[in-house]
C-alpha cells in the first residue's frame, strides 16, 4: 500500500490512520481512564470486547499475512498505523494493549507450516500471549557469547537445560521460542531456535518484578524439559540468524511504538503550557519552554523520517540492518528526551499518576535498553561507517 516517495501517503492509509484514531479515542482511551492507572493490562472481558470490536472493525493482526488472516499490511503502512495505536496510557504496551492483535516471534515464520498452523495462527486468531528467550543471566547484549541454554537430541526429543532471564510475558503466555545451544563447537552457528510450550514438564518461570508496569518480564528455568523433534525451528544452528534476521524488521514497528507514545507526550506538553500560567503569563509564552517543545518537535519529525526511510527500504527487500539500528537507538532515545520535558512542563502533575507521563516516563527506560540496548546499536551503525 506505501508509497513513500512523493512525501504523500496514500488516501487508504491515511483513512486507515484516521480509523485508528478514533477507535483510541472512542473505545480506550475512556476505559483506560476508569481504571487503576498502574493496571498491567486490560481486565480480560474488557480485552475480549475490545478484541472483538476491533476485528469487527477490520483493524485487528493488520500486520500478519493474509493468508493467515491478517491484514497484510507492509512494514512502512504498519509503522504509520503503529503510531496512531500507541497514542494511549497503555500504548508501548506492545502497541494498542494487544487489543489490535497479538504476534507470534516472528521466527515463526521461518517455521514449517505445520508449526505456522499449530502455533501462529491461533496466535493471530485468538491473541495469545507468546515469549521469545534469548537473554541469559550471562548477558543479553552479546547473545552467541552468552548461551550457555542447552538442547541435547535424544532419540526423536530434545532435551532442554538452562535458564534465560527478562523474559516478557513468559508466566502466562501458552508458548514462545527458544535459543539454545545445539553445538558447542560452533560458537554463533552452534546455537538453534525451538518451540516450547508453558507447560512441558520442567519449565518454571518466575516473575522479575521492573520500572515497566506491563508485560512483566521472567526469569525462566528449564529442566530436562522434553521437546518433540518437529519444535525445531528451521535447521540446526541457524537460531541465531532467524532470531536477528526477522528481529531487524521488527525494530521498525516498535520504534514506531516509540515515536507515538513521544507523539502523544508532546501533544500533552503543547496543551498544557497553552492553559497554565504562571507569574502572570501562560507557560507557552516563556522562551525556556518553547525551546524544550521545539527541540521535541524536531526529533520527533526527524525520527519519523528515519523510520519511515528504513521501513520503506525492509519493504523494497533491501538491506535495512543499520536502518534498523537507527531507528531503533534513535526513537527509544527520542521517546525519553520527549517524555521527560513533558513531566517538566507538567510540574507536579507530571510525575503524578492523574496523567499517562509518569507512566510512560518509566516504560520509555526499558526502551532503550530491549530489542537491542542503544551501545549495541551504536556499535552496529559504526561498524557500517568502518566496513
Ligand atoms: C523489561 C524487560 C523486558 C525484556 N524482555 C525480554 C524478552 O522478552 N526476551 C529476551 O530475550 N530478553 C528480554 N529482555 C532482555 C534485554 O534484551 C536485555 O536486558 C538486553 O539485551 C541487555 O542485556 P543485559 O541486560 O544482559 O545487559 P548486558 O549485556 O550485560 O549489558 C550491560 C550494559 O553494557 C552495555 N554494553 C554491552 N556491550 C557493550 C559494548 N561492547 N560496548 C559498550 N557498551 C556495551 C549494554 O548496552 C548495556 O547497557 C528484557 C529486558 C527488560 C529490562
Amino acid at each position: 500500500m506505501a508509497v513513500f516517495p512523493g512525501f504523500t501517503l496514500p488516501e487508504e492509509l491515511r483513512a486507515l490512520r484516521t480509523q485508528v484514531r478514533r477507535f483510541i479515542q472512542d473505545e480506550i482511551i475512556p476505559l483506560e481512564q476508569r481504571l487503576d492507572p498502574d493496571a498491567p493490562e486490560l481486565p480480560a472481558e474488557d480485552w475480549k470486547r475490545l478484541a472483538a470490536k476491533t476485528k469487527a472493525a477490520g483493524l485487528w493482526a493488520l500486520g500478519a499475512p493474509e493468508e493467515y488472516g491478517g491484514g497484510g499490511l507492509d512494514t512502512f503502512s504498519m509503522c504509520v498505523v503503529l503510531e496512531e495505536m500507541a497514542q494511549h496510557r497503555m500504548g508501548l504496551y506492545n502497541s494498542g494493549c494487544g487489543v489490535f492483535g497479538r504476534y507470534p516471534p516472528p521466527a515463526i515464520w521461518a517455521g514449517s507450516k505445520a508449526q505456522i498452523e499449530k502455533y501462529a495462527v491461533p496466535t493471530l486468531r485468538d491473541g495469545w500471549e507468546t515469549f521469545f528467550a534469548i537473554t541469559e543471566p550471562a548477558g543479553g547484549s552479546d547473545p552467541a557469547g552468552a548461551i550457555q541454554t542447552r538442547a541435547e537430541k535424544h532419540g526423536d526429543r530434545w532435551v532442554l537445560n538452562g535458564r534465560k532471564v527478562f523474559i516478557s510475558r513468559a508466566h502466562d503466555a501458552p508458548w514462545g521460542v527458544v535459543f539454545a545451544r545445539t553445538d558447542k563447537t560452533k560458537g554463533r552457528d552452534g546455537i538453534s531456535c525451538f518451540i516450547v510450550e508453558r507447560g512441558t514438564p520442567g519449565f518454571s518461570a518466575r516473575n522479575i518484578r521492573t520500572i515497566r508496569t506491563s508485560a512483566v518480564p521472567n526469569d525462566v528455568v528449564f529442566e530436562d524439559c522434553e521437546l518433540p523433534a518437529e519444535n525445531l525451528v528451521g535447521a540446526p544452528g541457524q537460531g541465531l540468524d532467524l532470531a536477528f534476521d526477522l528481529l531487524v524488521k521488527n525494530r521498525f514497528p516498535y520504534s514506531a511504538c516509540n515515536l507515538g507514545v513521544a507523539v502523544a507526550a508532546h501533544r500533552m506538553a503543547i496543551a498544557h503550557a497553552k492553559q497554565r500560567s504562571t507569574f502572570g503569563a501562560p507557560l507557552a509564552q516563556r522562551q525556556a519552554i518553547q525551546w524544550m517543545l521545539a527541540d521535541a518537535e524536531v526529533e520527533i519529525r526527524a525520527a519519523r523520517w528515519l523510520i519511515w526511510e528504513g521501513a520503506w527500504k525492509a519493504d523494497r527487500g533491501e538491506d535495512a540492518r543499520v536502518e534498523a539500528s537507527i531507528a531503533k537507538l534513535y526513537s527509544s532515545e527520542v521517546l525519553g528526551r520527549v517524555i521527560d520535558a513533558a513531566v517538566q512542563i507538567h510540574g507536579g502533575y507530571g510525575v503524578s499518576k492523574e496523567f499517562p507521563l509518569e507512566r510512560w516516563y518509566r516504560e520509555a527506560r526499558v526502551r532503550r535498553i530491549g530489542e537491542g540496548p542503544s551501545e549495541v546499536h551504536r556499535m552496529v551503525i559504526a561498524r557500517s561507517l568502518f566496513r
